[in-house]
């Protein structure tokens, strides 16, 4: 085996880097946080930029607007994006990393025909709408409810947490079809057009100041029935799939960007003094930085495992959940160590003395969310122990 890049994938890396080099500087930086058009303007701009140079769904076939392209070419552009500190995939996240993806598996021709081409580039935006007040973890206990009128779904109910609500134009939105099968067996995966009658989306400020996330509230939306996608009562099965594109390859870019944010540690160390040394000098935190660029290196190797399985079957496998509860942790690691960096400083949100306090503790509240997000990292630690290792579930509680 030669494990070597070929001619034809050296090409694309320098292909790739020279454009990122050229139009990375030249796109300008992010607009404020509280700007939620202007978000929207730069994250839907960066990816129609990918899109018309085809860099846009890389992984997705030619007939969408994707690249098709091979694994090692997959890697190989995750690698290349980070380097570049292109803008991140921001408000295209859900539609991007796992709105498409699952239509693309589960959706009809004229689904797949609506949305595939508006995702990828830039022209359509989603949100998710699957937590509920009483289902997150417990997500197949959701109780928004849809009934079936002619040719549409009559949706109420009740969605939190919806991140870029405000500024979607679809939802991935789960209601229950059927009341009286099991939890499981009678939920549905509707397309929710934003702009419909009965939708309130009131914004619920994060501990990092924005009105990232919603709450959705639901009120006799009526939904056509053409936007089921999957069979109706068989939500669960394609939410597996949504939940696995979002656990497993969705992160890919994200990890690589890590690896940046700890060689901006290791500069910081070099930087910052106490007692006329820098805490470089320290060789307990010299070690400590390079135990987490080793860690990042096994979670780079899982996503590679993760990437490969979505290429061999078109989706991750449950191996997505490993990789989703390694990354929350280390993540964690990492930016607490940015924090401890920073000593006094990090106590600030503004930064000091030439130090990116505020970056470093954005980062770090950030993290804290992502062992919550797509599933907290004590159930990826059930579905671990009872389909990757074979364990007995936890008996169900005893009833009062
Ligand atoms: C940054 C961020 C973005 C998000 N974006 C979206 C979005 O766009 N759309 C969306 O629908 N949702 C979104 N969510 C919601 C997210 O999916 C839920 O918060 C998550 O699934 C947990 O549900 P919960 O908050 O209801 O907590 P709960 O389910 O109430 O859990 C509370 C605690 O109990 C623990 N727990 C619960 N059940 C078990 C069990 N069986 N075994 C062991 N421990 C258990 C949990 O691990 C947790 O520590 C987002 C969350 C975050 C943090």
């Amino acid at each position: 085996m030669d494990l070597r890049y070929t001619p034809e994938e050296q090409k694309f890396r320098r292909e790739l880097a020279s454009w990122l080099a050229s139009e990375v500087p030249s796109y300008g930086t992010p607009p404020s946080v509280h700007d939620w058009p202007a978000r929207r303007a730069y994250d839907t701009g960066w990816q129609k930029k990918l899109f018309d140079a085809g860099y846009a769904g890389i992984n997705w076939p030619k007939e969408y607007g994707g690249r098709d392209a091979t694994l090692i070419e997959q890697l190989i552009y995750f690698e290349e994006i980070a380097k570049a500190n292109a803008p991140y995939v921001g408000c295209n996240f859900v539609g991007v990393l796992h709105g498409g993806p699952t239509i693309m598996a589960e959706g009809t021709p004229d689904q797949k025909a609506k949305h595939i081409r508006n995702i990828i580039s830039g022209a359509e935006v989603w949100c998710q709408g699957f937590s509920e007040p009483v289902a997150g973890s417990d997500l197949a206990g959701l109780q928004t409810k849809a009934v079936r009128d002619g040719d549409h779904y009559v949706v109420n109910g009740h969605k939190i947490w919806t991140t870029f609500a405000q500024i979607a134009d679809y939802c991935e939105l789960l209601v229950r079809t059927d009341p009286t099968a099991p939890k499981h067996k009678g939920i549905s995966w509707l397309i929710m057009p934003m702009n419909l009658p009965g939708i309130d989306i009131r914004p619920l400020p994060t501990l990092e100041g924005e009105g990232e996330f919603s709450e959705v509230f639901l009120e006799n939306v009526r939904i056509p029935v053409e936007n089921l996608v999957g069979k109706e009562n068989d939500g669960w099965r394609v939410t597996n799939v949504t939940l696995r594109f979002e656990r497993g390859t969705a992160f890919a870019s994200e990890m690589i960007n890590l690896q940046a944010f700890v060689r901006g540690l290791v500069k910081l160390a070099q930087k910052i003094t106490s007692h006329g040394a820098t805490a470089w000098e320290d060789k307990a935190l010299r070690r400590e930085l390079g135990h987490l660029s080793g860690e990042l290196e096994s979670l780079w190797a899982m996503v590679k495992l993760s990437v490969c399985e979505a290429k061999a079957s078109g989706v991750p496998g449950v191996g997505a959940s490993a990789v989703k509860l390694y990354y929350s942790e280390l993540y964690q690691k990492i930016t607490e160590l940015g924090l401890r960096l920073l000593g006094r400083a990090g106590l600030s949100r503004s930064d000091v003395a030439g130090l990116p306090a505020q970056h470093l503790l954005n980062r770090h509240l950030n993290s804290l969310s992502i062992s919550i997000a797509a599933g907290t990292s004590q159930i990826q630690k059930n579905i671990i122990g009872e389909r990757i290792l074979g364990q007995a579930k936890d008996p169900a509680p005893a009833k009062a």
